[in-house]
């Protein structure tokens, strides 16, 4: 497997299959490296996880709203401690230009980031909370598909909150 110059790293969402290891009872060590799972190939699974690349700080939560039986689907409950467990991770860091997170990355939005009419497409407390306490540059989403409407980008204290459906190229 070649290395891209350029990372590319991606949450799962709703539609995509079960990515974490089949035990969901093991929990890694520290520092563990997760082995290769079946996300696409040369790209990095950054799920529940903080990354350094190309000197950005970068944590990913994917999922969205449990609205059916499926994988990649959590309750604002079940959101709120995965975000927990990002957020201890976090605090460890050493801050780096004023701050801790420099993007986030989910597969849904932040819920005050007022998208999601309806109750599948419904936004995480959870990320809002991570948003204010780390004010990252960026928070990037998907999920929610503006079906050709450009939505305008928005703002949760200094974070540009953008709905990235389903291609943006952002300077940052
Ligand atoms: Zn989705």
């Amino acid at each position: 497997m070649t290395r891209l110059n350029v990372p590319l790293l991606y949450v799962p969402g709703n539609h995509d299959p079960e990515l974490r290891p089949i035990d969901i009872t093991w929990t890694p060590p520290p520092g563990f490296i997760e082995p290769p799972t079946a996300g696409p190939e040369g790209c990095i699974n950054i799920d529940g996880r903080i990354v350094e690349e190309s000197g950005l700080r970068v944590a990913g939560l994917g999922g969205s709203i449990r609205y059916k039986p499926g994988p990649n689907q959590y309750s604002q409950g079940q959101m709120s401690w995965r975000a927990m467990k990002l957020e201890i991770r976090m605090r460890l860091k050493p801050v780096r230009d004023g701050r801790k997170l420099d993007v986030l990355v989910t597969h849904s939005p932040p819920s005050a980031a007022g998208e999601g009419q309806d109750p599948a497409h419904a936004g995480f407390v959870a990320f809002d909370r991570l948003i204010r306490r780390f004010h990252p540059v960026l928070a990037v989403h998907g999920h929610v598909h503006p079906y050709g409407r450009v939505r305008p980008e928005r703002q949760i204290g200094t974070t540009r909150v953008v709905n990235v459906v389903a291609t943006r190229l952002l300077e940052i």
